[in-house]
Parts: C-alpha cells; sequence; structure tokens
C-alpha cells in the first residue's frame, strides 16, 4: 500500500485548466488512482476486496479471481451504470466544484453538452457525494447555531383588497421549511432541514457534544438549549455584541451562501431537495480556503468512495417527466 493519492505530488499537479486537455486514457488513470488509492491504483474487487483480478483490455473490465464477480471502475460507486466518457465526469466535478453558489443543471447541460437530465443526476450524485461525510458528523467546541425559512413562497394577490396577511401562519402555503446551520469556530458545519426551530431542538443535543459553549441569536427557541450547554445570545435588535464574542457570524455566512445559490444559480430549490443543497453550501462553506484543484480531487474521491446512489440511480427511469 502506498501514499495515499490525494497526499502525493501528482495530486498537487492536477490543475483544472489540464481536465479538458486530458485524453480518456489519462482521465482513465487518474480514476484509476482515486478509486483504487489504498491498492496503488491497481483494480481489487468491489465486492470481496480480492487483489487478484482478470483484466479485460479491451473493454476495461475486470474479473475477480476470489468471487469471479465482474466488475469496472465504476462499479460499486455513485457513477455506476455511468452513460459518460471518464473525461467529462471529470469536467463535471471541474464545473461544480468552480461554483461558489453552486451550479444549476442547465449551465451543466450546456457546458458537457449532455441532456437537461443527464446533468441533474449528475449534480445531484455530486450532492450526495459531498453530504455524505456529514452523516455521523458531531460537533464540539464553540458552535454558532441558526435558522432560516426556505421556500413555501405564496404569490400577493394583483387586487390589494383580495390580499392576505402573509405572515400569518394559515396563509402560507405550508411548504416552508427551516435550514438549521450548526457551525464550529474554525471547524466543521452540519445542517439538516426542519418544521420550525423548535423542532430542531433534540437534533441538535444529539449532534453537538455536551460541553461545547453555543451562540445563538434571541429566537426563543434557543432557550431550550441553555439546559444543555453554555450559551451566548445575540440580540440582533439592539445590536447587542457581548464584547464581541456572541455573533453568529459564520452562521450567517453560511445562510447568505445558500441564499445566493437558491435565489441567483437555481431561482427555486424544492423542498424535496432542499437539504442536498444546504449539504453542498456547509460543504463549500467548510473547504472555501481550499485551492480549487484540491476541491476538484476531494470531491472525485468522495464520489468515488461512495456506494450506488439509492435516490439518484435510474431516477428518471422512475420518474419520466
Ligand atoms: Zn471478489
Amino acid at each position: 500500500m502506498a501514499q495515499h493519492f490525494l497526499l502525493s505530488a501528482q495530486a498537487r499537479t492536477l490543475s483544472l485548466v489540464k481536465v479538458m486537455r486530458l485524453s480518456e486514457e489519462e482521465a482513465y488513470q487518474t480514476f484509476a488512482r482515486i478509486r483504487w488509492a489504498q491498492n496503488d491504483g491497481e483494480p481489487f474487487c468491489p465486492r470481496c476486496g480480492c487483489v487478484a483480478v482478470y483484466t479485460y483490455h479491451s473493454r476495461r473490465i475486470y474479473k475477480c479471481q476470489g468471487c469471479e464477480s465482474q466488475f469496472s471502475i465504476t462499479t460499486a460507486t455513485i457513477f455506476a451504470s455511468r452513460k459518460l466518457p471518464i473525461r467529462d465526469l471529470l469536467a463535471a466535478i471541474a464545473i461544480f466544484v468552480n461554483g461558489a453558489k453552486g451550479v444549476s443543471a442547465l449551465q451543466l447541460s450546456r457546458d458537457l453538452d449532455v441532456q437537461y437530465k443527464t446533468a441533474f443526476v449528475l449534480a445531484h450524485k455530486l450532492r450526495e457525494a459531498m453530504g455524505a461525510e456529514m452523516k455521523d458528523r458531531k460537533l464540539s467546541g464553540h458552535v454558532e447555531v441558526d435558522g432560516a425559512y426556505f421556500g413555501g413562497y405564496v404569490r400577493p394577490e394583483n387586487r390589494k383588497e383580495d390580499r392576505k396577511d402573509r405572515r400569518l401562519s394559515e396563509n402560507r402555503s405550508g411548504k416552508r421549511q427551516v435550514v438549521i446551520i450548526m457551525r464550529e469556530r474554525g471547524g466543521k458545519s452540519l445542517p439538516f432541514v426542519c418544521r420550525t426551530e423548535d423542532q430542531s431542538v433534540p437534533v441538535i443535543r444529539a449532534r453537538v457534544l455536551s460541553g461545547t459553549t453555543v451562540y445563538a441569536d434571541e429566537a426563543s427557541s434557543w432557550d431550550a438549549l441553555h439546559a444543555t450547554y453554555e450559551m451566548h445570545r445575540v440580540n440582533h435588535s439592539i445590536m447587542f455584541q457581548d464584547e464581541g464574542k456572541a455573533d453568529t457570524n459564520q452562521a450567517e455566512s453560511y445562510f447568505s451562501r445558500l441564499r445566493r445559490a437558491e435565489i441567483g444559480t437555481h431561482h427555486h430549490i424544492s423542498g424535496r431537495y432542499l437539504h442536498s443543497y444546504a449539504n453542498e453550501m456547509a460543504w463549500r462553506e467548510d473547504y472555501r480556503r481550499e485551492p480549487n484543484g484540491t476541491q476538484y480531487l476531494m470531491v472525485a474521491a468522495a464520489a468515488l468512495g461512495h456506494p450506488v446512489s439509492r435516490e439518484w440511480k435510474g431516477y428518471w427511469q422512475r420518474s419520466p417527466n
């Protein structure tokens, strides 16, 4: 077992511009070094882990000598049953990581010259791979907590006398959801989606370790957290800053990115997929200081290390419209 590819000198020379100049063979070798990094870029069986494999060079298919299953470089990864050449997948990742506010499926379909449906599913697969590292994440130290509402926009009536007060819950669409962000100062972020800020308290308790100092605004939902954590509260209405300690700037910068993605890139985010975009933007915030070449390799490694997507594999076959 050699040094992990992502830490090696080759990894640092792989820039975004070079992706488009790669031959399909070079792209394949890049993929192989990431996919099979644990075995120095040489194929091993995704089913039983056996390193003794037969190679069918003509078709780039392998057969395990142990369990006899056949596999390709993308078998059992999020790119399983791919239709695109490997260089195009690498290009998709390069385009995707370069969009600080996210990348729309429409833009991806134009840049890659693929159908909208292909780009839509591909982008969601990348989001799923990016979000996977947050699955079991626990936070500690100094953590900012905040919530913001997304979706459920109600169009005002044309005539003023017909308009309803959209601040009242009975006049809302019922589709509004709140994204909660928990963000370590100088560390990692963890978003999740729920109906109200109040409902998020048990999730925060499960994900933020006791002994943590929590920073939150004056919303009454967070009063319940005082029982578990040392709390610092910010009162936005009077700009009280508790000697500069009790701000939630990290949480706000996360929401600013998510809001810009919603308004500037996607124009509308379906409530069903809000969690995916919330994860994507947390990933982008956490790694914003990494060079884009590094981000590109991280996403490629996450995608090739991620199992077949239950949600996105065969998505259009199941829901043709
Ligand atoms: Zn095997």
